[in-house]
């Protein structure tokens, strides 16, 4: 009860009455205790504890609803004691699933060594522990940075752990470092190609000029001497066919490079008759034999009874032995070239070019496949610009093959390459026998040709076995010509002319003669030329400058 005087008290007798002698009740006995002070203290406790679970059910809502995925662990048995609800929306356990798990369920098992370290790690306050790799339910990785603090949780020694999912982000930066990779790559190899191609040029300009050198002035000579020449014009006209056949290379191999850089180098791989492939070689370096004077050494190609196809593009793989073959010629002045191959596990085909010449020094062999690089052996007078293997090497790499080499100075060298094999029935190979003359007597051949001087060349090599010719100065001049004269067999058609180019007229000639043999004449010498060129209708192609033993080869078949 409260008093008047606002003090809390409390009864503890029951009201006795008091009656006086003649029995009359006075007044009423009670004892009580004063409780105010009792009273606040108690209100206070009360207060406190309302305090207490207001501030404890603020946490809680703080730490089931917080948008960071939360846990608490036993450190001792490493169980979960509780998780929040964003813990669960990470992981896709449910509460009672993860109640009944230990922290290592969602680790892979290869990082359980690393976490049952971490784990005992005492945290000094709040620790951010690291990043760690975790598990989903439904076998998601995570990559996640853990914060932990050691708490006490139900009398339990524990740990409350936050996550952050840093996945995305690892991605994202490791997505931005393999960028910046990517851009220090090109970066090197647009200052490396920038320095490539100053060497190039300067390089390109001497040895072109060169044998270019050669060719105008033997030329002029001729050209102003004529019949009165005092030198041997037999001569002159063997260092001006060398020297051409040498900037012929330059440019093919320049082209060929440019197109390998490029990337729109088209190999057109077939099961190659193996046999024939090396006897027209042979026949083919015979003559380069003759020319690079190589008369003390004896060319040979050891036979092979094997037989067999090698999957491979034909004017690549012919390419690709020319090299070695000749360059075995141009580095040895006497002894033997032999080359041949053999099968390995009927799977791949290993030719090999073996020469007796001046080797390739130890110090050069890491770089004789780098582009310009030439050996710091003996110069010879038939040394090349050094594109020769850089090409050749990526020829048999983009044909599935290796390439490699064994040399010893004054010895010899070995160059060895592999190709993909496949098992066929071995048949004779074909020889290439090239007719002469009278094969294409009284034939009538319209050449439809801008230029004078490939006119005149073209002229000059059909005359020799009897053709009649007849010119076409642009392609719809030739068009005419071959409606008025039915006698015509054969066109030779330049691709690039004026008023009508070889394509058009091509086409137009095609649609009135379609059985008329078309050839197409191109300096272009990029496959799309080819292709637009047998597109319009053209029968077969061959590019410029004409090589004399391919164009008879053509005429006759
Ligand atoms: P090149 O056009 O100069 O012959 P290559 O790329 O074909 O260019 O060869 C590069 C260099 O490798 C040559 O200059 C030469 O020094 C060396 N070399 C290539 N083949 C042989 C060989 N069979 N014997 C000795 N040296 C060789």
């Amino acid at each position: 009860q409260t008093t008047p005087a606002g003090k809390n008290i409390t009864l503890i007798t029951n009201k006795v009455p008091l009656v006086n002698s003649k029995g009359i009740v006075y007044g009423v006995l009670g004892t009580y205790i004063d409780i105010t002070e009792r009273k606040e203290t108690e209100l206070e406790i009360l207060k406190e504890k309302e305090k207490a679970e207001e501030s404890e059910k603020k946490y809680r809502l703080l730490y089931e609803f917080n948008p960071m995925p939360m846990s608490i662990f036993d450190i001792d048995t490493l169980a979960f004691l509780s998780v929040n609800n964003a813990f669960i929306d990470k992981y896709g356990f449910t509460r009672d699933e993860f109640l009944k798990m230990s922290i290592l369920d969602i680790r892979p098992e290869s990082e359980n060594e690393k976490l049952k370290q971490a784990v005992r790690l005492p945290d000094n306050g709040i620790t951010n522990v690291g990043v760690f790799i975790h598990k989903k339910k439904n076998g998601e990785i995570i990559q996640v940075e853990i914060i932990r603090h050691e708490i006490v949780f139900n009398n339990k020694k524990a740990k409350l752990v936050l996550i952050n999912d840093v996945t995305e982000k690892i991605k994202a930066e490791n997505s931005l470092l393999s960028i910046n990779d990517e851009l220090r790559v090109a970066k090197e190899k647009a200052e490396q190609s920038d320095k490539l191609k100053s060497a190039f040029l300067a390089n390109m300009s001497h040895e072109i000029r060169t044998p270019l050198n050669s060719i105008v002035g033997f030329s002029k000579i001729i050209a102003q001497k004529g019949a009165n020449c005092v030198y041997n014009y037999e001569e002159i006209a063997s260092i001006i066919d060398f020297n051409s056949n040498v900037l012929i290379q330059i440019i093919d191999d320049i082209i060929d490079l440019s197109k390998i850089e490029s990337g729109i180098l088209t190999i057109n791989k077939k099961p190659l008759n193996i046999e024939e492939i090396l006897t027209n070689i042979l026949a083919a370096n015979e003559l380069i034999k003759r020319k690079l004077k190589r008369n003390n050494v004896e060319l040979k190609y050891n036979r092979n009874v094997l037989g067999g196809s090698v999957l491979a593009d034909k004017i690549r793989l012919s390419q690709i032995l020319n090299n070695l073959i000749s360059n075995a010629l141009k580095y040895t002045k006497k002894g033997v070239v032999e080359f041949g191959y053999k099968i390995i596990e009927n799977t791949t085909v290993q030719f090999y070019i073996k020469d007796t010449g001046i080797g390739i020094p130890k110090e050069d062999a890491t770089m004789i496949f780098t582009r310009f690089y030439k050996a710091k052996n003996e110069i010879t007078t038939f040394r090349g610009i050094g594109l020769g293997l850089p090409i050749t090497k990526q020829l048999v790499e983009k044909m599935d093959g290796n390439i490699w080499f064994e040399s010893e100075a004054d010895k010899g060298t070995t160059f060895y390459f592999t190709l993909p094999y496949i098992q066929t029935e071995t048949t004779t190979p074909k020889r290439l026998i090239i007719k002469t003359t009278s094969d294409l007597k009284d034939k009538t051949i319209l050449i439809a040709e801008d230029d004078d001087g490939n006119y005149l060349l073209a002229k000059m090599l059909l005359n020799e076995f009897g053709a009649i010719i007849i010119r076409a100065v642009n392609g719809q001049e030739a068009v005419q010509i071959c409606k008025e004269n039915n006698s015509i067999n054969l066109v030779l058609m330049d691709m690039k002319m004026p008023i009508m180019d070889g394509l058009e007229a091509t086409k137009l000639i095609k649609e009135f003669r379609n059985n008329l043999v078309i050839i197409a004449l191109s300096a272009n010498v990029f496959d799309e030329a080819k292709i637009a060129a047998l597109n319009a209708g053209c029968d077969y192609f061959i590019s410029k400058p004409i090589d004399e033993k391919a164009f008879i080869e053509l005429l006759q078949s």
